[in-house]
């Protein structure tokens, strides 16, 4: 299957071709394009142009192409959940849920497209500003490039295109390699929904190859990018003055005090650690549990590990499913074994089974510097530890250098805001695993887990320039 990329409207083959297989049975799904320097330009001049018209459009018109969207993506649930198992080998109840965010995430664009407004500003509460009346709106900055990684193909891809289409803005759009599918296939359905030409643009390509055309084009005036910290940091240093949201990994953690339910946490806890085998950036990898019920939880969360199923992504009952590539296998796989030859417990897992599967892991006992422990896994790992107090979690915790997301299990509402006021993190999670999110939240991290803030409002004005307009009486 040859796929096209979207240009200016325009469904365009591409000069060169790259095979793409599935992570789980190495087969051959599709041949995609690599984008060469002459599409790249087209894309660009293509999104250029269409931003006069992206802004004039109006707020009720930006809407109703976002709602035709989220139609589109209601009659095509099931095909784009295929889609995203097929290119990813997320197990198809994971790629459902995926699908059912993304149309959440659109209809939350479809209100805010709406509810773009400014502010009045008191102009003479400062000597001199007497007689004026001055107000606030915000205006589309034109051209984002937006890129985006393998593990939430088409969810990750609205947080862009769904608050840049609200904003009036115009797109190129760089998928990830692996998961180009889920994406061009938005490409279909938005054109579908009335898009204008070239306001949206989708090319493919290797990131390390195309990447630098997009970010340093003069047109293009903010670039929005969610993958690696390693990737997010290049970005930042090549994109001089434009605006530039990162939402990067995270190494996430769990605190749980004593005198909590126990029972209830465990399928929470074990959901967060090993959904799409622990390749989501708020991924539970540090569980610390208060030394009081340690046992009790550690005995517990294994026996929840045992009930999940592994194998076919296809397989509706699958739970744990291939890793994006067999690299990733074999980092994971060197990475626990250090762990174990250093002190740490291995509780379960550990070994590899065919496809690129990785049984969950659990690991007891892990030392803050181990590589599972402070860099981000991104696979189906979890470590448990034990603490003395809520402030020994909170301390490990902040030993880290990402800040996207940390939970905190306690009765004890004083302790609880207490913690919530000492981690370092983007958002704190009270009673709930740091995995949770819902796509109208903001959401983003601090150190390196990125700057800038998605959740369709909080995306709008990372996209939007504020204009103050002065009106002297
Ligand atoms: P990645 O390797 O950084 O890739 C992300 C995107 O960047 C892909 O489209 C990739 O293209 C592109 N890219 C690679 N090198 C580039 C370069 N030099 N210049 C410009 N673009 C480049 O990340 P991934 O493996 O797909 O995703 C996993 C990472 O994403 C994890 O760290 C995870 O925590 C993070 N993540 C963060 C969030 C969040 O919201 N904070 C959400 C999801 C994932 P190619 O595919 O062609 O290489």
């Amino acid at each position: 299957m040859r796929k096209r990329m979207l240009i200016n409207g325009e469904w365009i083959e591409g000069s060169e071709y790259k095979p793409l297989y599935s992570p789980f049975s190495g087969e051959k799904i599709a041949d995609i394009p690599v984008a060469n320097l002459a599409e790249i330009e087209a894309a660009l001049q293509a999104a250029d142009c269409a931003k006069k018209i992206m802004a004039k459009l109006t707020a009720h018109e930006r809407s109703t192409i976002l709602e035709n969207l989220v139609k589109e993506l209601k009659e095509h649930k099931t095909e784009c959940a295929r889609l995203i198992s097929l290119e990813s080998a997320k197990p198809m109840k994971a790629a459902i849920v995926e699908v059912d965010r993304t149309i959440m995430t659109y209809t939350f664009a479809a209100e805010e497209a709406r509810r773009m407004y400014g502010e009045t500003i008191p102009m003479d509460a400062a000597p001199g500003g007497e007689n004026r009346i001055a107000f606030t709106k915000r205006e589309p900055i034109g051209v984002i490039a937006a890129i985006t990684p393998f593990n939430f193909p088409m969810n990750l891809v609205a947080h862009k295109i769904g608050p840049a289409i609200a904003s009036g803005n115009c797109v190129v759009l760089k998928p990830a390699s692996q998961t180009p599918l889920s994406a061009l296939f938005l490409g279909e359905l938005l054109v579908k929904a009335g898009l204008p030409n070239g306001a949206v643009n989708i090319i493919t390509g290797s990131g390390s190859t195309i990447g630098d055309a997009l970010i340093t084009d003069s047109r293009v005036k903010a670039v929005t990018f969610t993958g690696s910290p390693e990737v997010g940091k290049a970005i930042k240093e090549k994109a001089g003055l434009r605006k530039v949201t990162l939402e990067l990994g995270s190494n996430s953690a769990l605190i749980v005090d004593h005198g909590v339910n126990v029972e209830e946490i465990i399928p929470r806890a074990v959901t967060g650690s090993f959904s799409f085998s622990g390749q989501v950036c708020i991924s539970l990898q540090r569980i610390y549990v208060h030394q009081n019920i340690f046992d009790e939880f550690v005995e517990k969360f294994l026996n929840e590990v045992k009930k999940l199923n592994l194998g076919d992504p296809f397989n509706e009952s699958t739970d744990v499913s291939s890793l994006i590539s067999k690299k990733d296998v074999e980092r994971t796989k060197l990475w626990v074994n250090e762990a174990i030859e250093n002190g740490a417990v291995l509780a379960c897992g550990g070994t590899e089974r065919k496809h690129n599967i990785l049984e969950p892991t659990v690991l007891l006992h892990v030392s803050n510097e181990e590589k599972v422990s402070c860099q981000e896994v991104f696979a189906p790992v979890v470590l448990i530890n034990k603490i003395s107090s809520l402030s020994e979690g909170i301390k490990y915790v902040n030993q880290s250098q990402f800040g996207l997301q940390a939970g905190v299990y306690t009765n004890d509402l004083s302790k609880a805001l207490m913690v919530a006021d000492e981690l370092e993190v983007g958002g704190v999670m009270i009673n709930d695993i740091p995995t949770f999110r819902v796509d109208h939240m903001p959401y983003g991290g601090v150190k390196e887990s990125g700057t800038g803030r998605e959740g369709i409002k909080y995306a709008i004005e990372e996209m939007t320039e504020m204009k103050l307009i002065c009106i002297k009486k």
